[in-house]
């Protein structure tokens, strides 16, 4: 008995020595701490501006952390990037949130040529490697304007007859769909597209390796060809589009109420894509009569509205029609996203399709 208390006094002033200890050294670090975080997204990055080889190069990368401690932190120093060489990032100083945030890196420099420039960066506890496109311009294989706007491909080359876009299939927006521990995910904030309770599929945002080729310079195909299931186009952030039918080619009917804030999904092998509208390309990136992507006849795809706001009038079977848009001035045919079934496109593609591997 006499044992037993002498224990537990004896206890009690660990305790009380290990609180003082705590306490101390919480409150030394509220005065100067070192920044902290506990993610940090290097797939969620974006840039101010596009580089292209040979010329020199200022803009701003901007990518998210979450679980930040609130600390101040300085400059950094010059990372200078691998693959293609030449260019420098230098992290912009700033203030931690508590939360989510956007860490700022300033790169400058001349890029050796074109591909991809990769800055391996450490912050906080974390690391992770960012990679940035560096376009070509030589001669007759520099890619065309209007597909250098695919901002979330790994790659895109020319070979003067198709473009080729590599891409990982990551989302640079927020998710439910993304694993917990993932810097970009989010529970889902609703509400679902036609209202009903939202019902969350058992899948995961995976990683893909996907290639698309599409032609750089789109035709008219004599027979129209139906949209595949599976991948018919990319989105400008990389993700791919799926038509207007579920696997088994049923109506969406059922896999509708599971889209996530942004109308995207993933499939069960963590592929996620867009069947209607991307909102986050004609909301947060863009607006409604933005480009949003292409399909893989090369075509591209416009939002919902013209660039006055108005409906697009006189679409074809296709969801298509040819006037100017912002990216060709000399006009093009286009389809444009509409609410309804088949959503993206019409009743198939309006030119011959290129091919997708994975
Ligand atoms: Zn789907
Ligand atoms: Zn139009």
């Amino acid at each position: 008995m006499k044992k037993n208390r002498f224990s537990i006094w004896f206890l009690s002033l660990g305790i009380l020595v290990f609180s003082c200890t705590k306490t101390s050294t919480v409150r030394i670090a509220s005065f100067n701490s070192p920044a902290s975080i506990t993610a940090l997204s290097c797939s969620s990055v974006s840039f101010s501006s596009s580089a292209t080889a040979g010329k020199a190069y200022t803009g701003t990368a901007t990518l998210a952390y979450s679980g930040g401690n609130g600390a101040e932190y300085s400059i950094g120093g010059s990372i200078p990037s691998t693959g293609i060489t030449g260019l420098t990032a230098l992290l912009q100083s700033g203030t931690l949130t508590s939360s989510t945030g956007n860490l700022s890196y300033s790169i400058t420099g001349t890029p050796s040529g074109a591909g991809t420039a990769t800055f391996p960066i450490t912050f906080g506890g974390q690391s992770c490697s960012f990679s940035m496109l560096v376009g070509s311009t030589s001669g007759t294989n520099s890619i065309p304007a209007p597909y250098n706007k695919i901002y979330g491909a790994n790659s895109l080359s020319f070979d003067g007859t198709f473009i080729t876009i590599q891409t990982s299939d990551l989302p640079d927006h927020q998710s439910c769909y993304y694993p917990t521990t993932n810097v970009l995910y989010q529970a889902f904030t609703g509400p679902t597209v036609n209202g009903n309770t939202f019902k969350q599929n058992p899948n995961s945002i995976l990683s893909q390796t996907i290639t698309i080729k599409i032609p750089a310079k789109p035709a008219i195909a004599s027979s129209h060809a139906a949209t595949p299931l599976g991948i018919m186009g990319i989105a400008l952030n990389g993700v791919p589009f799926f038509n207007q039918y579920a696997a088994g080619g049923v109506a969406l009917t059922s896999e509708i109420n599971g889209f996530d804030q942004y109308y995207g999904h993933p499939q069960q092998n963590g592929m996620y894509h867009y069947h209607l509208e991307p909102l986050y390309l004609t909301t947060i990136k863009g607006t409604k009569s933005s480009l949003v992507g292409f399909l893989l006849d090369g075509f591209p795809v416009y939002g919902p509205q013209e660039a006055d706001g108005t409906s697009p009038t006189g679409l074809d079977n296709y969801h298509g029609h040819t006037h100017a848009t912002a990216e060709y001035p000399n006009g093009t045919y286009h389809y444009h996203v509409e609410n309804t079934a088949p959503y993206i496109n019409g009743d198939g593609f309006y030119g011959t399709a290129g091919t997708v591997s994975q």
